[in-house]
């Protein structure tokens, strides 16, 4: 009988379990760390509420994961017991086509820990010989904390949209939906140099919490018309850049509504799988406007992310409302969804 471990389980859409299982054994060329900390991102809450297309079940779930090397295999030679490390959450396979073109996010043999093999909702979690050779695991200096780190893979994503449609100096930038992803986009685009950043969200509670990271105007979409109120807010002509962050369908519609001339709308956040957003697409023929898609992000992405949340430029602590016993997910999920917590960190 080998040694045991607490962890979250997912059976199936809707089944999580708080079991004791087996705790699993370091390979040769494995490292074995333990769970320090783990995010509870808004995905983690859709896959245990509907299920992952990828995920085996059962499944050990938890991507935005940092811990301490408790135990390396003889051929695992990057790390040593007692390290405290970041553990990047994509494993890109580097052959496919879109590997070979950089879009590691795109990958289409991805390997993301809590889903295709276990991940961080557990107090020990096994770092395979892929994750070593083809993930972006970090050593973390002291001053940053395992809390903090976990910061970093969310924040991935919200820096590689904002590379890609360039936000910079002076732009008008509106971000649609203030829960942690919508806070980043603000705080990200600051430190880019936009000129006004404006939120717009239906919850008082989560717009009041955008107000720390830099936020020039809130709109409150349950108030307000929000196309009209960037319209005034912007001389009639609009905002530069818009980001559609929340998976509601009218969102959507208001993102292509409220970009000016030439502007660019990014839809960020998936709406729920089948729905079908009704679009003007006449203000996109004659506004010229670029839509863009987004969704996760490059190697380089992560990196770059790692080193802002290392160097302190953007300060990983505000984001974190709450941090829980992992066993009281439940709770976590509760203060996620009613706008009571921005993230809530999990400790295994
Ligand atoms: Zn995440
Ligand atoms: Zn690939």
């Amino acid at each position: 009988m080998g040694e045991k471990m607490l962890a979250m389980v997912l059976h199936g859409p809707g089944n999580l379990v708080c079991e004791t299982i087996d705790r699993p054994k370091c390979g040769r060329r494995e490292v074995l760390i333990r769970v320090k900390a783990v995010g509870l991102c808004g995905s983690d809450i859709r896959t245990i509420t509907f299920g992952h297309h990828r995920l085996h079940y059962p499944q050990v779930i938890g991507h935005e994961i940092a811990g301490e090397v408790v135990e390396t295999g003889n051929e695992a030679g990057q790390f040593t017991v007692g390290d405290r490390v970041y553990v990047g959450s994509i494993v890109p396979c580097h052959r496919c086509e879109p590997c070979r073109r950089g879009w590691h996010g795109l990958c289409e043999n991805i390997v993301v820990p809590g889903s295709d093999i276990p991940g961080g909702y557990a107090e020990y979690m096994v770092l395979t010989g892929d994750m070593l050779d083809r993930g972006i695991n970090k050593i973390m200096p002291d001053h940053v904390s395992y809390e903090e780190a976990v910061l970093v893979e969310p924040l991935s994503s919200v820096y590689a949209c904002q590379k890609h449609i360039d936000i910079t100096l002076g732009d008008v930038v509106v971000i649609i939906g203030a829960g942690p992803v919508g806070c980043l986009h603000v705080e990200l685009a600051k430190l880019r140099g936009a000129g006004l950043v404006i939120v717009v969200e239906q919850s008082t509670k989560r717009l009041n919490m955008a107000k720390q990271f830099g936020t020039d105007y809130v709109i409150n979409s349950s108030e307000a018309d929000p196309v009209a109120a960037v319209k005034r807010l912007t001389g009639q002509w609009g905002a530069d850049k818009v980001i559609s962050a929340c998976p509601a369908l009218e969102a959507q519609q208001q993102a292509v509504a409220m970009t000016r001339k030439m502007g660019k709308v990014v839809f960020f956040g998936g709406v729920a799988k089948g729905t079908l957003t009704p679009l003007d697409t006449n203000l996109i023929h004659y506004n010229l406007l670029t839509v863009y898609g987004h969704y996760a992000y490059s190697e380089m992405d992560l990196r770059e992310s790692y080193q802002l949340v290392v160097s302190g430029k953007l300060n990983a602590k505000k984001y974190i409302t709450h941090t829980l016993p992992l066993r009281e997910i439940e709770m976590a999920i509760k203060l996620t969804r009613n706008g009571d917590a921005i993230k809530v960190v999990l400790i295994p």
